[in-house]
């Protein structure tokens, strides 16, 4: 992807930005949005509406396009990064657009500003892209049901990693301080430094090793497992200290693999030190390490999350392995069910704010209330 136009932001109108929620919205039952379910959500006249759909295929942010059945819209990559980046440019969080930074497995980051002109770092999750973990299960998966959205998928994907690093950050552990999220979006304070995989020569290695097995058995005591941890995912700052980034997979030390997990990212870490450093430490920590009796869960603030759609996630990027048809079958139906209710009053909440004339570009921002809840789901 290239960069992005964020000069378009102000060009869209307020009917531009009704026009793009209501194919997000459509988009949550069908793959392809007609124009006629487009015209209802966005409560405009069917002929209006026809014209701001051929505009915004113009600017590439919804796609037109033939399905099996009938023929519809669908948001675009850029069409969805434009919601969610009106919602973050509206609230001052991001007003301005830098160079492109990084793309990750399953992310593009960007560096931003915001009103004040300070910087920061922009995370657009892009999940159900291409993925090639867990092949299998998901090939078996995919053969029963249809595969869950990327928009979905990437809006959990964002959602958990915000509640993740804000109770990281709030825990003192050293994370980028998480500033907003919308969406797929998350924006946070930008490291200035390099990641660990681009490190070749430290000034005291055994030190480095020491700081990065302390982090993982604190986040262990804490009742976490990052899950991920490896040279990619820690940054070394210009100072020489370590920030842990990216945390969509992060899991709780209840989960039935946790050990699996905590000893991956364990020998992750010796392989790293020994491949790039020749350092071999007959020092490391294993899962019994952890204190139990110290293990407080960490109190995250999540925003509307269920286990349903944490599943999901974790699903797609083969951390828990698929159930049987059975259970799956039960949880489709459970989760259809939620999705129903949720589509109906979030329809309400716009076509009110809608009708109110206020905010009328916003999705219901209701939906990212954080409630309480715990990292275990306990
Ligand atoms: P992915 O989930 O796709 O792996 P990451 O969160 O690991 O994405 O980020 C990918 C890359 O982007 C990192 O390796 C790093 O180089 C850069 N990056 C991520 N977050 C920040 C940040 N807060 N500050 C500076 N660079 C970052
Ligand atoms: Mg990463």
């Amino acid at each position: 992807m290239g960069k992005l136009n964020v000069a378009i932001l102000r060009y869209l109108t307020s009917e531009d930005f009704r026009v793009l929620t209501a194919i997000e919205m459509g988009m949550k039952n069908h793959e392809l949005v007609p124009e006629s379910l487009a015209a209802q959500i966005a409560n405009l006249r069917y002929g209006g509406v026809h014209k701001l759909l051929k505009e915004l295929c113009r600017h590439r942010l919804l796609s037109y396009e033939r399905g099996k059945n009938y023929d519809g819209y669908r948001l675009t990559n850029a069409g969805y990064d434009y919601l969610a980046l009106k919602v973050l440019a509206q609230r001052g969080t991001v007003t301005s657009f830098g160079n492109q930074i990084g793309v990750g497995k399953e992310s593009n980051i960007y560096i931003v500003a915001n009103d004040d002109g300070d910087s920061a770092c922009l995370k657009l999750h892009r999940l159900g892209r291409t993925c090639f973990r867990n092949i299998k299960s998901k090939r078996d998966y995919h053969q029963h049901r249809k595969s869950p959205s990327w928009l979905y998928l990437s809006r959990i994907s964002a959602t958990r990693e915000y509640a993740y690093m804000k109770a990281l950050y709030d825990g003192g552990f050293p994370v980028p301080k998480p500033i907003d999220f919308n969406r797929h979006c998350v924006v946070m304070e930008l490291v200035e430094g390099g990641p660990l995989c681009g490190v070749h020569k430290v000034d005291d290695v055994g030190l480095l090793y020491d700081e990065l097995m302390n982090l993982i058995v604190k986040l262990g005591n804490h009742g976490v497992i990052h899950s991920d941890f490896n040279e990619f995912n820690v940054m070394i700052t210009n100072s020489g200290k370590p920030i842990l980034i990216d945390f969509p997979q992060m899991i709780s030390t209840e989960h039935v693999e946790a050990a699996t997990y905590f000893e991956r990212d364990v020998k992750c870490v010796r392989d790293f030190f020994k491949r790039r450093f020749a350092y071999e430490s007959e020092l490391y920590p294993t899962f019994h390490d952890i204190l139990r009796e110290d293990c407080i869960d960490v109190e995250i603030k999540a925003s509307g999350l269920t286990k349903q759609m944490e599943k999901d996630l974790l699903k797609e990027m083969g951390m828990i392995e698929v159930e049987d048809e059975e259970t799956e079958d039960e949880c489709s139906e459970n989760a259809s069910e939620e999705d129903k209710s949720t589509d109906e009053s979030e329809i309400n909440c716009v076509q009110l704010q809608v009708e109110n004339s206020v905010r009328s570009e916003f999705m219901c921002t209701s939906k990212e209330t954080f409630v309480n809840a715990k990292v275990n789901g306990k």
